[in-house]
């Protein structure tokens, strides 16, 4: 069972204040600035400091601005750089478009949420903040990333520690779902429930591409070109806040409900051509949607189980076994030749899914091998 620390990350609406801002965005000003002169110094061949406190204090020394400006943020860019530079070889500076900068929570510069309303940054003291979700209770902030979107709000991704939660005694193995992805659903489980993506999402798809087209009349660079840039931007963000909340919600119900999660192992090429085209939004939900379930389930110390990739789930007849090659991907419905059982597509599917999971993890079990 899993006893090490999990990270996680907690991104929140930030609302700072005038004065605040002005020292956010001076911020990003200042670790762009110290990236790309460090960037310039390691290509001139410059002989550099060790560690990353010293390079920044040399820095300082040279420009005044720095002395006011967060040193962990500054450090924090020096490693960002030589990771950049060291794995990938790549020199390349910041454009001015990146808005973000990452602060580390210490002892005399503490990062932490005050009263559900407020979170504690350096150099900013207490910023309000939206806390719709609140952070396990034995998480330890780690640090903090402090970032400006393409709809000009601000918003901080709070990485944390925390330990999972109890892992349950015993795994029953009763206790489980099978799921099976499908369009024109979000899924189909093994029970036959059907779970769709809520109407907002498909309504601001439409709002979305009629806002597309009003912006393709516009004049380039003009006044209102723009602001219906930043429109369009905002309602993006809109549109992506409302997935992420909509899908927390679907997958902590089935984490909390469930001790065995069965579901395929589908990468995302496969994906997109499993559906219609023009539905990467959807096949971005999927992804979002496995990777919560896959850390909420871990959390619980409960099992997500993944069933081959090239397993006929679809074309198995889940009451007799008999593989159907000849089903059509059209074919929603079909009757099972050996056993005569009538068949509904995708509940088959889940319910091989959630079989052939099951086995599997039976098997690996009898036969010692780790999961
Ligand atoms: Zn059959």
């Amino acid at each position: 069972m899993p006893t090490t620390l999990i990270q996680r990350h907690y991104k929140y609406l930030l609302k700072p204040n005038a004065q605040q801002k002005e020292v956010i965005v001076r911020t990003f000003g200042a670790v762009r600035f110290v990236y790309n002169r460090y960037l310039d110094d390691l290509k001139a061949g410059k002989i550099m400091p060790p560690m990353a406190k010293d390079i920044v204090n040399g820095y300082r020394k040279e420009y005044e601005f720095l002395n006011v400006i967060d040193g962990s943020a500054l450090m924090n860019t020096i490693f960002q750089a030589q990771d950049k530079a060291a794995v990938m070889g790549v020199y390349k500076k910041r454009n001015d478009q990146r808005a973000s900068y990452c602060t580390a929570n210490l002892i005399r510069s503490p990062i932490r949420i005050v009263g559900d309303r407020y979170i504690q940054l350096p150099k900013l003291g207490n910023v309000e903040l939206v806390y719709h979700r609140p952070l396990p209770g034995d998480a330890r902030i780690k640090k903090a990333t402090i970032m400006r979107e393409g709809d000009g709000k601000y918003y901080v991704s709070v990485m944390i520690e925390s330990y999972p939660q109890i892992p349950k005694a015993a795994i029953d193995l009763e206790n489980s779902i099978g799921i099976d992805y499908s369009s024109p659903h979000f899924f189909i489980d093994d029970q036959g429930n059907r779970i769709d993506m809520p109407h907002f999402y498909q309504n601001m798809q439409d709002r979305l591409s009629q806002e597309k087209k009003k912006l393709n009349r516009m004049k380039k660079g003009s006044k209102n070109y723009y602001e219906q840039k930043m429109k369009m931007a905002a309602l993006y963000q809109k549109v992506k806040n409302q997935r992420m909340d909509y899908l927390h919600k679907l997958t902590t119900k089935i984490a909390d409900k469930y001790d065995v999660v069965c579901m395929e192992d589908l990468d995302m090429q496969q994906i997109s051509q499993h559906f219609d085209l023009g539905k990467r939004t959807y096949d971005n939900a999927y992804g979002l949607f496995s990777r919560l379930l896959k850390y909420k389930m871990k959390q619980r110390g409960k099992l997500l189980l993944y069933a081959d990739r090239y397993f006929p789930s679809s074309k198995t007849c889940h009451v007799c076994g008999y593989v159907n090659y000849n089903l059509k991907l059209s074919d929603r419905f079909w009757q099972c030749p050996q056993c005569k059982t009538y068949l509904d597509r995708d509940v088959n599917a889940a319910r091989n899914i959630k079989i052939k999971c099951i086995q599997d993890y039976k098997c690996r079990r009898v036969s010692g091998q780790s999961l």
